[in-house]
């Protein structure tokens, strides 16, 4: 029987994709391999976000360099954001791949490695309790710092049923949890009929027997519909926590940058989100060094992150990608002004998280337990908070309640209260 290995780089939607790439290529036959030194094929998924993350990619593609040098019958194929429409630049750069192939088109790679696909999805044999389901594929933002809409085309929703009918599937072999995930997810739905849309669809998902939470990645502000707040609010399923990108406080930077929202709108829409919903999480990303950005315009971003005290903050250098409407702004702020920044931010945001996660201690949290880390059980929050608790007994995939004792700005920890029906 071949053996397969798959290297993932990148986000959650990278990590989805990695998964159904890996029960495609068990339905196929395919063993999966611990080591990459003794897989027949190894896949490497790829992201291209920012310079650092292809960096990684091309240093996990000089590895495979050397084990196919080695081992000449070793079949190498790349996919994910790296595979742009222009392949012929790709193979000149690493003539020892085999075959590449875009994330939206794995039906080419199962007819490569002699797999065809039956057309539907395959799930994971063994998912965890946790599963992602992509809803929506693609872009059509062009945020004019972003590679996505160019590597991921356009937005096309999944239809409804086909996504009800896979978390079926995945609550039948024993997952609880699901996140829906899309580049712009509360954007879903806005090409199919009937004007069904994301409220819709959690609404529907809600009903599910067996499934107990729901939680959805990444929503773009200017997406974010009052019914979907309200569905939010009012599906018991439908986790408290929302992924809200700000990405700049400047209303100059945010207009560069092509977001269509400016910071006080940004300001009054997390205020409605936290009014509707009691006791929500809202994260948010952040870029810091975009072209033309002072200090001034940076300092804003601070305050404003100072105001809406979110409770995490992804921060990122601004690394210009080749083809984007700002790579042809000149890159103004220099490496180690941006490494600043972005130390700043960080610094800042342990400080709120501390707070906030301090304000947890003797609260009783609801943690679903994912698995088990140095000897910890753990988990999350519905507010998506990791939490760490202690038990000899087999706590995996159980939905347990576990009293805070200790709280750091990164994680909790606790202990077991009691064990939940269900
Ligand atoms: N669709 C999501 C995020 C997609 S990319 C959104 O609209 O926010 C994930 C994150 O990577 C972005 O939120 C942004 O903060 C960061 N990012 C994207 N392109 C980048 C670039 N060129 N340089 C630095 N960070 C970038
Ligand atoms: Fe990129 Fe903007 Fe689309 Fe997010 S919304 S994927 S940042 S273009």
């Amino acid at each position: 029987m071949s053996s397969y290995y798959i290297w993932t780089v990148g986000c959650q939607m990278n990590k989805a994709d990695s998964e159904r790439l890996a029960a495609s290529l068990e339905e196929a036959g395919y063993a999966s391999s611990s080591r990459v030194e003794d897989a027949d094929l190894v896949i490497l998924n790829s992201c291209a976000v920012r310079q650092s993350a292809e960096n990684r990619v091309i240093g996990k593609l000089s590895t495979l360099k050397r084990l196919k040098a080695e081992r000449p019958s070793l079949l190498l194929a790349l996919t994910g954001c790296m595979v742009d429409y222009q392949e012929s630049d790709l193979r000149r750069r690493f003539p020892y791949v085999d075959a590449f192939f875009k994330p939206q088109a794995v039906g080419d790679l199962l007819g490569f490695v002699g797999a065809a696909p039956n057309g539907q999805p395959a799930l994971p044999a063994r998912p965890s309790v946790c599963a992602f389901v992509p809803i929506i594929q693609g872009c059509d933002n062009f945020c004019t710092y972003c590679i996505v809409p160019f590597r991921r085309g356009r937005e096309k929703s999944r239809p409804p049923a086909e996504i009800r009918c896979e978390v079926e599937r995945l609550v039948a072999r024993g997952v609880r949890e699901v996140t829906l995930l899309g580049q712009n997810v509360d954007s879903y739905g806005h090409d199919l009929a009937n004007g069904y849309d994301l409220a819709r669809l959690l609404q529907e998902l809600n009903t599910l027997p067996g499934l107990e939470r729901i939680r959805f990645l990444t929503s773009h502000p200017e997406d974010m519909t009052r019914g979907l707040i309200e569905a939010v609010a009012g599906l018991e399923k439908v986790c408290e926590h929302v992924n809200l990108p700000l990405q700049s406080g400047d209303d100059d930077i945010l207009q560069a940058m092509r977001r269509a929202y400016t910071v006080s709108q940004y300001c009054d829409l997390a205020g409605r989100i936290r009014t509707a919903i009691p006791g929500v999480s809202l994260s948010t990303d952040i870029i810091v060094g975009f072209p033309g950005e002072t200090e001034e315009q940076f300092r804003r971003t601070a305050e404003v992150l100072g105001e809406l005290r979110f409770d995490t903050v992804h921060v990122a250098a601004y690394s210009p990608r080749v083809g984007t409407a700002a790579a042809r702004m000149e890159d103004s702020v220099p490496f180690v002004e941006k490494k600043r920044r972005l130390d700043e931010i960080e610094a800042l945001q342990e400080g709120i998280a501390a707070e906030t996660n301090a304000k947890l201690l003797g609260a009783v949290e609801e943690v679903l337990v994912e698995g088990q880390r140095g000897g910890k059980w753990f988990g999350r929050t519905r507010t998506n908070k990791l939490v760490f608790f202690c038990d000899a007994g087999n706590r995996y995939g159980q939905m347990v309640d576990i009293v805070i004792e200790k709280a750091s700005p990164w994680a909790l920890q606790g202990s077991l209260r009691g064990r939940k029906e269900g």
